[in-house]
């Protein structure tokens, strides 16, 4: 069977109504071979994360949740924070670390998402570590350069003679988000074939590092991913999923997206 993951990112949208409702679309329309393991993930608000977690043990569906952000502390004067074993506790097995939407509205640095990577690890949380590069530095031709460094700051690559240094994170167990910053949003997309080529360049910098003995992380595409594109992106080889903002807050439109990603990546596993 195609192995392909597929993210929804709610980011502040959906009341516990509404997420119950969502849920029960889910329940209804997914296809059955999407209805177990990881390769659905719901990436909802803080408030909704416990109940989610709830009602999806009580339903015939595996798919995992997702928190949007963690604090890097494990506990502590932290006001509005919540740590990685608090979102554990909930339910939760995933957590989106460096958004561009974090990076930017709420100052956000490599290093900040270094040392919040290295609480997931401690949680046993897997993190789903966003980079990208700005509309400018697209125009600069340093897409390569900006995703390498976020990578390296973020997973702590480099640091020591084993290649890198992250405490108890399985960076088999990660899953990386390409999401150009000028894609989020905006109806625009690079190319499948440009997509790839920069997974490709995440891949053979992870081998350089010596990442890959211990196993690949997953590496997604995210930036206005729908119904009309999903197909040309899952059709590449090395788009090993997408995370999906907007056109993720309707089940319908999910479920669909889900449904055309598998049967393209059984394509290309096929021929
Ligand atoms: C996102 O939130 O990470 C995202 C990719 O959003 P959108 O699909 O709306 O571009």
């Amino acid at each position: 069977m195609a192995t392909a993951s597929f993210i929804a990112n709610w980011k502040m949208n959906k009341t516990l109504a509404e997420s119950r409702d969502y849920l029960n679309k889910l329940q209804k329309l997914l296809p059955a071979r999407a209805k177990s393991g990881d390769q659905v993930i719901l990436a909802s608000p803080y408030t909704a994360l416990a109940s989610l977690a709830e009602w999806i043990r009580a339903s015939s569906l595996e798919i995992g949740l997702a928190a949007q952000n963690l604090h890097f502390a494990a506990e502590g004067a932290y006001t509005g924070e919540i740590s990685s074993s608090m979102l554990y506790e909930t339910g939760c097995r995933y957590v989106i670390v460096g958004h561009s939407e974090r990076r930017l509205h709420c100052g956000e640095t490599d290093e900040m998402i270094a040392q919040k990577l290295a609480a997931a690890g401690i949680a046993h949380l897997v993190p789903i570590l966003c980079v990208g590069e700005s509309e400018r530095e697209r125009e600069q031709n340093k897409t390569v350069a900006v995703i390498k460094r976020q990578i390296k700051k973020g997973l702590c690559l480099g640091l020591s003679s084993k290649g890198h240094e992250n405490g108890p994170l399985d960076l088999s167990d990660c899953i990386i988000a390409y999401e150009p910053v000028w894609a989020i949003g905006t109806g625009k997309t690079p190319t499948p074939f440009e997509v790839e080529k920069v997974h490709r360049e995440i891949y053979d910098y992870l081998q350089s590092e010596g990442v890959v003995s211990e196993g690949m992380p997953k590496i997604l595409y995210g930036g206005s991913v729908n119904e009309k594109n999903i197909s040309a992106f899952m059709e590449k080889a090395h788009i090993d999923g997408v995370l999906v903002g907007g056109a993720s807050l309707s089940a319908e439109r999910f479920v669909q997206m889900i449904e055309l990603g598998l049967e393209a990546k059984e394509t290309v596993c096929t021929s």
